[in-house]
């Protein structure tokens, strides 16, 4: 998400009642706890009523870390066959109509009915459970460790290499995958850079990274046509340090990733990457920037925000035509891409409103470059925003890069 009303930000601030506590206790048979012990975990327990089985919880504080609406909890001691029901206090982004849970982990699923709506701040949701440990989350979580294992599944194709595009402020590995094929084409191939978790909350938009990426090395010849004639990054976590604390990100001080690309940025991850855009914008082979969001909850389609208007020359708007065009054709479906972009900003000041997709168009510009630089939102509070509905809109984003790449091809 990327231009919200500032106000939601004080929302999150409200919710912390006295007395919490992460129940991080073992749990002996028949008794419900709650943990938050592992890389994203983030929820504190308001109350637990053991005998109805109801867990409240806010997400975790995280002063000067971004939003608090990104909650990821495992409950152990269950009753099988029996229904959890747990309430969720944060504002609208961090309550979907449906939470997901998980029995190990990895395969995640909605719940089956819809939350109960308490007013703008509460959701009551309940789940019949065949298990005595589920895991609950916002959505289907993405960490760090999620990065490295795609990056290593990637890498085992020989045309792909792992990069490390930086240390994080924390000292994390930022892991990046380069891909790019033997060909006819060798020199000044077009560059295509996709990276996600600009904010750390809105993990779909790193499955819909994965969804590109595993896309991009399958045996699709549109595919293989793509990684024959480009060379593509892909950062499938940029905000490493926040995901694994399981903090949110967005508006974190002294201000997140998404404004961070400033003639001196404050993480490594996004100077490294700005350093890398640079050289690919001077030596005219950028063609593609695309940053990766979820947004709010009110959003049932694919839509893209494109640069302020002063940056919208006209060949650069031709350009967007032309992906647009595509991107309408591949993302299909109800929540597919239909024309809908975000507000455009009207002005824009290099120095108060360092967005990356801004700076990326502004410096283009400057070298007489068209690339296309844009942040695709992908819905997130509808039946597909889940893992397999991801991955599939991350495979028609590769489709769409593809062909606009190659129409240039003879
Ligand atoms: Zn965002």
């Amino acid at each position: 998400m990327k231009r919200e009303l500032l106000c939601l930000v004080l929302l999150t601030k409200c919710f912390f009642v006295t007395n919490v506590s992460i129940a991080q206790t073992s749990t002996s048979s028949g008794t419900m706890a709650v943990f938050t012990d592992f890389p994203g975990g983030s929820a504190v327990v308001k109350n637990i009523d053991q005998e109805r089985q109801i867990i409240r919880i806010v997400p975790e504080s995280n002063p000067g870390r971004g939003w608090e609406v990104w909650w990821y909890f495992r409950v152990e001691g269950l009753k099988v066959g029996s229904t959890i029901t747990f309430e969720v206090t944060s504002n609208g982004f961090g309550l979907p109509d449906k939470a997901q849970f998980s029995y190990d982990n990895k395969k995640w699923a909605h719940i089956d009915q819809a939350g109960e709506r308490k007013g703008r701040t509460l959701m009551i949701y309940s789940q019949k459970v065949i298990q005595s440990t589920v895991w609950l989350a916002w959505g289907p979580p993405f960490v760090l460790s999620d990065a490295e294992a795609l990056v290593k599944k990637v890498t085992k194709k020989p045309y792909a290499r792992s990069l490390e595009l930086a240390r994080s402020i924390e000292g994390r590995s930022v892991p990046a995958v380069v891909v790019s094929q033997k060909g006819t084409a060798s020199k000044n191939r077009p560059v295509i850079w996709v990276q996600a978790r600009s904010h750390a909350w809105e993990s779909g938009s790193s499955w819909v990274g994965r969804g590109f990426i595993e896309w991009l090395v399958s045996k699709d010849p549109l595919a293989e046509s793509l990684r024959k004639n480009a060379l593509i990054y892909f950062v499938p976590v940029l905000d490493v340090d926040n995901v694994e604390s399981g903090a949110g990100g967005k508006q974190q001080l002294p201000h997140d990733h998404y404004w961070d690309w400033s003639a001196s940025p404050h993480f490594p991850e996004v100077r490294a990457a700005k350093s890398k855009i640079s050289g690919f914008i001077a030596d005219k082979s950028l063609k593609v920037f695309m940053d990766l969001h979820n947004p709010g909850a009110g959003n049932k389609e694919v839509l893209f925000f494109v640069p302020a208007k002063p940056l919208l020359i006209s060949s650069r708007l031709q350009q967007q035509d032309e992906f647009f065009k595509i991107a309408k054709e591949e993302m299909g479906g109800p929540s597919g891409f239909k024309g809908l972009l975000g507000p455009i900003g009207e002005g824009w000041d290099a120095l108060k409103e360092p967005a990356c997709d801004c700076w990326v168009a502004d410096e283009s510009n400057k070298a007489g470059l068209d690339a296309l630089a844009v942040t695709m939102e992908t819905p997130w509070n509808i039946s597909e925003g889940n893992q397999s509905g991801y991955l599939s809109r991350g495979a028609e984003l590769g489709r769409s890069i593809a062909r606009f790449v190659l129409a240039d091809k003879p």
